[in-house]
């Protein structure tokens, strides 16, 4: 990985100082042409402008008797060479006829072929002052029509462009020696770049391979807050929840040996006794005292009830797990069916000397829920509360509505809950005195049930804390039913 991307660093620093030093060098080598073209120009202008009267006036004032005027011009021309910039080598002068553009003379030998007829130059035949250049060109020049003795001339001023040339060459190799040394820095910088950039990289790797071997514990330094930050951040985040998500698969996983292992051990029990009973009453056929022989039939019916009760709860529960169990929506008065629970409750709890209280206020409304089966969660939190409290104890029933809810609380002072089950009793199977439960018919799974139907509600089922002994438990309920909300009259 280090490899390929310092490549590409590397590239894109060597692309960068090629391309920068390219559009710069182009930029300085063709604003030097440009200066040097203005700075003809300027030169040429100034001498043939109005503050040089003298110079002028030599040109085109011809000397009487004066028989070749070129000749004239050309002296003149000679002497003003300085002012014209006419170092005789890069630039020179030439006196040209002003009607057939021929060269009369010059600061220079004619050129072979004769001086070339420029644009300026054509322009200068017509009349008019040439003093255009382009800068591509390898020359400029100026060409000014004059007269003398009556005569046109043109005086051609040909610059060659060779001090433009020279310096532009310089600063060419400058520039790849620039180029040079930048790239040599760029190479060194991506070095350091990379390393910055390489190593957070190399950490999140690690960190990577770490967790694909299943450790989350390390939890990874954030070092900047740019995009590796960033990506280190997530990894972490990324990291936690996996290590949560893996916890509470394994949590399921543990859950549901459990419940297989329960499952097992509940229904083994009540077998291993009917299989025994049944032994017992076939070895011993008319031997056995009839009294004894009933009270063994009892024993295996009990049983088998039990079993048949166990198997409808698992029967109940896989159908919510499977999402198989509709729940039959129907308006019906809350305060009803809490009536109904106590009065079907009434005759147990009076057999057990219970003294029970029914707290229900006016104006309860009505609920949209599955009446069975919300009397069924009644049922079995009160029955619980006759099973677990000690005969000649006192339960409170009431009931109420706080906003869109009702609710239905069930108080005894039986035996209560120790602290460390609370959390635990809604799990199935579970039973705080096994014992105890299964004398009573019970199967430990009644609460789950219940739980879960409160859920399907979208309602909940809770222990109320409370300081006195005994239990407090309580259901609440959406009076809307579940997945509504607001807009039913009455
Ligand atoms: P069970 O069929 O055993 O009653 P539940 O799921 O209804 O199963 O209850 C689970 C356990 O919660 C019970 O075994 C019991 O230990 C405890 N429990 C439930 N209600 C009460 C209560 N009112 N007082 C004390 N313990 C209770």
């Amino acid at each position: 990985m280090r490899r390929s991307l310092h490549i590409k660093l590397v590239l894109i620093m060597v692309l960068l100082i090629v391309s920068l030093m390219v559009v710069v060098g182009a930029f300085l080598m063709n604003s030097v042409t440009g200066y040097y073209i203005n700075e003809f120009y300027e030169q040429i202008a100034g001498a043939f402008g109005r503050e040089n009267v003298d110079f002028i006036r030599d040109l085109q004032t011809a000397t009487p008797e004066e028989e070749d005027g070129g000749a004239m011009v050309e002296e003149v021309l000679s002497a003003y060479a300085g002012a014209l910039g006419v170092d005789r080598r890069d630039r020179n002068f030439f006196v040209l006829d002003g009607t057939t553009g021929r060269c009369l003379g010059g600061s220079a030998p004619e050129p072979e072929g004769g001086v070339a007829v420029t644009p300026n130059i054509s322009k200068a035949l017509l009349g008019e002052p040439g003093f255009d250049s382009s800068v591509t060109a390898d020359y400029m020049d100026a060409a000014i029509p004059i007269t003398r003795g009556g005569q046109p001339y043109i005086v051609y001023i040909l610059d060659n462009r060779e001090t433009a040339r020279s310096l532009n060459a310089e600063m060419f190799s400058l520039i790849v020696e620039a180029l040079g040394l930048g790239l040599i820095i760029s190479v060194l910088l991506s070095f350091l770049l990379a390393k910055t950039m390489v190593n957070p990289l190399q950490r999140l790797t690690g960190g990577i391979e770490e967790v694909a071997r299943g450790d989350f514990s390390r939890k990874l330094e954030v070092t900047s807050s740019d995009e590796i930050g960033q990506l280190t951040e997530s990894f972490n985040a990324m990291a936690g929840q996996l290590e949560t998500n893996i916890a509470e698969l394994e949590k399921a996983e543990q859950q549901r040996k459990d419940f297989v292992a329960n499952v097992s051990h509940e229904l083994r029990t009540p077998l291993t006794n009917i299989k025994s009973y049944a032994e017992t009453l076939a070895g011993g056929v008319g031997e056995l005292p009839p009294e004894m022989e009933s009270r063994f039939l009892g024993v295996i019916l009990n049983e088998s009830d039990r079993m048949a009760h166990i198997l409808q709860d698992l029967l109940t529960l896989s159908r919510f797990d499977s999402g198989r169990s509709e729940l039959r929506l129907t308006w019906f008065p809350f305060a009803k069916a809490v009536d109904d629970t106590y009065q079907a409750v009434l005759m147990d709890a009076q057999n057990h000397a219970h003294t029970v209280e029914l707290r229900l206020p006016d104006g309860l409304p009505e609920v949209r829920a599955d009446r069975e089966r919300i009397m069924q969660v009644m049922m079995n939190i009160v029955s619980n509360a006759i099973k677990y409290t000690p005969d000649g104890g006192r339960i409170v029933l009431s009931a109420g509505q706080g906003g869109e809810k009702v609710w239905m609380e069930v108080d005894d002072n039986g035996i209560g809950i120790p602290k460390g089950d609370r959390d635990r009793i809604f799990e199935r199977f579970y039973r705080v005195d096994k014992a105890r439960s299964r004398q009573s018919g019970g199967t430990g799974l009644g609460l789950s049930i219940a739980q879960e139907i409160m859920l399907r509600h979208e309602g909940c089922l809770y222990l109320v804390d409370k300081e006195e002994p005994g239990l407090t438990i309580r259901m609440e309920l959406p009076v809307w039913g579940p997945g509504e909300e607001g807009g039913h009259e009455g």
